[in-house]
């Protein structure tokens, strides 16, 4: 999706549509120029990482199972890839780790809301808190005019879930209230983090992947991860300050909040 050498942090880049978004920015003809690929465990029983190149960091424990609030630990991420980047800054950051569970306003638990808001809306609020000194380093070392993923972005990987408008014609058929809950969350970081920071020319977006079939879509899901990503990459790539705190899916559709 590169026109130029940027640098890009993903989260939970071991496994789904994060390990194809690494895999799909390795294979563009004009590769990133740093591509810090985060996830909790690289190593872990379910990863699928089977990916390493010159140009890709892994920076594991960037958060913790039941504890992506871990601050500590994305501090330390921010001061590793500050240590690659420096004067370049970080061009993209793509909050794009999550969980879902399947409750309902009767079956919901403390843990499935308190896990849900961890990994969903508070990993990512910190992350953004962390990684806005390098934003706005690329931000202002990028000559490009305007708001881009080129030049300093995040990108909040959301979900048609999180729509108030979707509820009655979804809700039946996959309630998950707490993801829901925390999905709608993170629209509103997006919109207010786009609020913020617009005097500093970082883009904000929320991008709904599409259903697709990974552990979390499961095997009914429309679409498979390389046409979500492929679809999700060139909407970013289309991305600039008109669409800065937008809501929409990996084929460029503004969705209902
Ligand atoms: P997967 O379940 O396949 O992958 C989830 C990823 O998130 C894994 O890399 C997982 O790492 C990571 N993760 C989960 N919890 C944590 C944590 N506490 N700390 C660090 N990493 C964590 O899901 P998808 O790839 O399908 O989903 C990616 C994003 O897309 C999510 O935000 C999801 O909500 C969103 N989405 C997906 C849809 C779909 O149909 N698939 C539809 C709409 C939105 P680990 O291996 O360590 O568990």
């Amino acid at each position: 999706m590169a026109a130029h050498s940027i640098s890009i942090l993903i989260t939970g880049a071991n496994r789904g549509l994060g390990l194809e978004m690494v895999k799909q920015m390795i294979e563009t003809a004009q590769p990133v120029k740093n591509l810090f690929a985060c996830c909790r465990d690289p190593d872990g029983p379910k990863s699928e990482v089977k990916v390493s190149t010159s140009y890709l960091n892994f920076l594991p424990y960037i958060m913790h199972r039941n504890d992506a609030c871990d601050h500590d630990s994305i501090k330390q991420a921010a001061k590793q890839v500050y240590s690659v980047t420096g004067a370049g800054g970080l061009n993209l950051l793509i909050n794009n780790a999550g969980i879902l569970f399947r409750d309902n306003v009767q079956t919901t638990t403390p843990e499935n809301m308190q896990d849900t808001f961890n990994t969903n809306v508070l990993a990512p609020v910190l992350i953004t808190q962390e990684f806005t000194p390098l934003l706005r380093t690329a931000s202002k070392a990028s000559m490009i005019p305007g708001m881009s993923c080129r030049k300093a972005a995040v990108i909040n990987i959301s979900a048609l879930l999180a729509s108030f408008e979707s509820v009655k014609r979804t809700y039946n058929f996959l309630p998950a209230l707490s993801y829901r809950i925390s999905k709608a969350s993170l629209n509103m970081l997006t919109v207010c983090a786009a609020e913020e920071l617009k005097k500093d020319g970082i883009l904000f977006a929320a991008l709904h992947p599409g259903w697709v079939r990974t552990d979390m879509g499961g095997e009914g899901g429309d679409i498979d991860a390389q046409e979500s990503v492929k679809g999700m990459l060139a909407v970013m790539t289309s991305l600039s300050e008109r669409e800065n705190g937008a809501f929409l899916d990996y084929q460029g559709k503004t969705l209902p909040w």
